[in-house]
């Protein structure tokens, strides 16, 4: 699903195999190197992704699909703990062939080419989330 280096006590470059999902092979690594808190960027390019909007108002969440090839122009994110598992928190940016970006929180992305990743470990560090009623969000629970 990926390969790596890590090149200091606390940081890692990853490269995702071509035709991977991005957010399960990034929980997958997290899951391997037992990171409970973090941070990742990067870029790669997708020949799909969804993105989620969540409107404010309405507290509802919009998903959308664009099944095209894309450039990840930046991929930005946090790693941190819910329920157990890897919490991922993504936004990601993404370039058309007309040069016209899409981008928002990420919830999938199929690579198609490559994808490359640069993912800190915050040691010795959990960050929970907890829901917050008012925005309707997970938020950092520190
Ligand atoms: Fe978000």
């Amino acid at each position: 699903m990926y390969k790596y280096k890590q090149i200091a006590a606390d940081r890692f470059v990853l490269s995702l195999d071509n035709h991977a999902e991005v957010v399960a092979a990034l929980e997958a690594f997290c899951l391997e190197q037992g990171i409970l808190a973090g941070s990742v960027d990067g870029l790669g390019a997708v020949s799909e992704a969804t993105f989620r909007f969540l409107d404010p108002a309405t507290k509802k969440y919009v998903d959308k699909t664009f099944q095209e090839q894309m450039e990840i122009t930046n991929l930005t994110g946090n790693i941190s703990q819910k329920d157990g598992k890897p919490y991922l928190h993504i936004h990601v940016t993404a370039g058309r062939r007309d040069y016209s970006c899409v981008g928002g929180h990420l919830l999938s992305a199929r690579i198609n080419g490559a994808c490359e990743l640069s993912v800190e470990r915050f040691d010795g560090v959990t960050i929970g989330r907890r829901f917050d009623t008012e925005t309707g969000l997970n938020l950092y629970d520190l």
